[in-house]
């Protein structure tokens, strides 16, 4: 059977990985991979996490079965992080929660809870998204369209165009939103572009899937959070999927949370029931290492300031990275304007040079992106910013 087998292409980006590995250049920089770095360019765990893994191994008793939904602490801590504590979804139980593995499992679990649903409902994502949204989405069958986002040429949300396509949408249809700093253009929609968008949702009968994998990554914990809670208190019916990888820095503990709003306490007890048949399917019950981290940390003042002031100190080294590389490319004798990446949130931005160039800037000064010319501006430090800028000035010559 196997022998017809064909081997898949290796992903670009863990192939661009490897090649940076390999790279001698003293001075290489890597702006592939989505994970944040400090100036140092390692990716360290959060001294609150070490704080809740030491607890931990003091506390833990068991490593026995949970339950397809995971830890109860959990599922309440995340939603009091994602909805804020006193959300009136929350309050009236119209909230139904199930910690998954990372955001990528919230995101898969969601789309064939929606595939049970309906059918017919098509998932409509941003042009671009993230890559792994399709297979993610696609994956458990539901048919993909795309709006338009993210305009190129202008540098930022291509707002009419994005209301004129969803207006095609059909009832029913799943709208996949990005709750916060975009990936990959870090252009957000702002409030009264979130607010438009759910007069636009509530008018024609659309369900939103908001994927929020950066909250308090781009500027703070309940700004991010803006377009979930609105959403939450204004559509009968949506989903959200959430992270713990970026912002608790859990990466390979694989932590995140689906969450079900729906309209009634009772349809959302069904659909919860509904979501964990589909989990005891697929994976039976998500890890635990992970989230009990975050439910030790959220749920003690000490460990939850801690996290915090680490999460600030990460959000504002971004930005203070944004406002130094276009001070120092706006200060150099490149042409155009690069103040948009000033503007954008989170870790990506695209960069805005054409394919050829990303090649260049690889192959003759070792600095490493993904060909769109999406960086993760974590990536770059105060000590490599000359050197990058001065490269960037020789491939845009
Ligand atoms: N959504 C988006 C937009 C992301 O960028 C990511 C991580 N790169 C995720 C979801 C999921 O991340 P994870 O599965 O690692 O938690």
């Amino acid at each position: 059977m196997f022998e017809v087998l064909k081997p898949i292409p290796q992903d670009p980006i863990l192939a661009m990985m490897a090649s940076y590995r390999e790279d001698t250049h003293p001075q290489k920089i890597d702006l592939g991979i989505g994970v944040y770095k400090n100036d140092l360019g390692e990716t360290p765990i959060m001294q609150a996490v070490q704080q809740a893994e030491a607890r931990l191994l003091q506390s833990e008793t068991t490593k026995s079965y949970t339950a397809p939904a995971g830890s109860p602490l959990f599922n309440l801590r995340s939603a009091q992080l994602v909805f804020g504590a006193e959300h009136p979804a929350l309050n009236d139980g119209r909230v139904i929660s199930a910690q998954t593995p990372g955001g990528c499992g919230a995101l898969r679990m969601g789309a064939e809870f929606l595939r049970g649903c309906s059918s017919e409902s098509r998932v409509w994502v941003s042009t671009p998204t993230w890559a792994n949204h399709i297979p993610l989405l696609g994956g458990a069958g539901l048919d993909i369209v795309e709006y338009p986002y993210y305009d190129y040429a202008n540098k930022a949300i291509q707002f009419d165009a994005m209301l004129q396509a969803l207006e095609s949408a059909r009832q029913g249809d799943f709208i996949l939103l990005h709750g916060c700093c975009h990936n990959p253009s870090g252009a957000d929609l702002n409030r009264e572009q979130w607010d438009a968008v759910a007069d636009l949702l509530e008018r024609k009968g659309l369900i939103p899937f908001v994927d929020m994998a950066y909250q308090g990554l781009g500027s703070g914990l309940d700004d991010d959070a803006y377009g979930v809670r609105m959403l939450a208190a204004r559509m009968p019916e949506m989903l959200v999927a959430t992270s713990c990888s970026k912002n608790f820095g859990l990466y390979r503990e694989r932590t995140g949370t689906l969450f079900i709003v729906g309209e009634t306490p009772e349809q959302t007890s069904n659909a919860g029931s509904q979501l964990f048949s589909k989990i005891r399917s697929h994976y039976s019950m998500p890890p635990s290492h992970g989230a009990a981290i975050v439910e030790t940390i959220l749920s003690d003042d000490e460990l939850s300031t801690l996290w915090q002031d680490e999460l600030s100190l990460m959000r504002h080294r971004i930005q203070g990275l944004r406002q130094s590389l276009v001070t120092k490319i706006t200060a150099s004798d490149i042409q155009g304007d690069f103040s948009f990446i000033e503007q954008q949130f989170g870790m990506f931005s695209f960069l805005g040079i054409t394919p050829q160039q990303v090649e260049q800037l690889r192959t003759e000064h070792s600095i490493y992106m993904i060909d769109s010319s999406r960086m993760n501006v974590a990536g770059l430090n105060e000590q490599c910013m000359d050197y990058f800028v001065a490269a960037l000035g020789e491939v845009l010559k």
